[in-house]
């Protein structure tokens, strides 16, 4: 597949972040990174972050969802991307079909093409979250048939999940790497 992440060799893989506001995309950054000072740099609608775990990953993290003019401008900066790390609130039901709608457009992106996606069902020790099967069965991940992707339960607030979610991340990276779903 020619993609825009199988060009030139790059020292960092580029990992975009996205999600609606409130997904927790920032606690889990937080969480990632440990107690090392997270400096979010602003621009337009986005932040880069540089995170050091668990190897060199060079990190864009975006809101969706609510600004559709920042829409046009995307595909200019998903270009390179090497994989997407979508992150959703499990508790959030009246927004799902928002986050979907949401991570459809961005995965039509031309840049996006053959990029693999690990969705991370986020806030999933609140009592009220929706169960990952549900949330799966909601995605209709198994009608991508273009991107290779996995599906992970973790907390940004407890840790829970994220050394799995880790290693989703790595393996999807690994080009030759199998499909692995649940
Ligand atoms: P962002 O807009 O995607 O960056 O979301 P934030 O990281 O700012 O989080 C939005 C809200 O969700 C904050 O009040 C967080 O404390 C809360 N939050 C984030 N992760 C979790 C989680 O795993 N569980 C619960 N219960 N709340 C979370």
């Amino acid at each position: 597949m020619g993609t825009a992440n199988s060009k030139s060799p790059k020292a960092e893989p580029q990992v975009v972040m996205m999600g609606l506001d409130s997904a927790g995309k920032t606690t889990l950054l937080y969480k990632l990174k440990g107690h090392q000072q997270v400096q979010t740099l602003p621009t337009v609608g986005f932040n880069v972050e540089p995170l050091e775990a668990p190897g060199n990953l060079s990190l864009t993290l975006w809101d969706v969802g609510g600004q559709p003019q920042l829409r046009a401008s995307w595909k200019d900066y998903l270009e390179g991307t090497d994989i997407l790390v979508y992150v959703l609130d499990s508790t959030d039901k009246a927004r799902l079909p928002e986050a979907v709608t949401a991570l459809l457009e961005v995965l039509a992106s031309p840049s996006m093409a053959g990029v693999p996606l690990l969705v991370l069902a986020n806030k999933q020790e609140a009592p009220d979250a929706l169960p990952l099967l549900e949330i799966r069965d909601r995605l209709g991940l198994e009608r991508l048939q273009e991107h290779r992707w996995e599906l992970r339960a973790c907390s940004a607030l407890t840790g829970e999940g994220l050394s799995e979610a880790l290693k989703s991340l790595s393996r999807l990276l690994k080009p030759r790497s199998h499909l692995y779903h649940l």
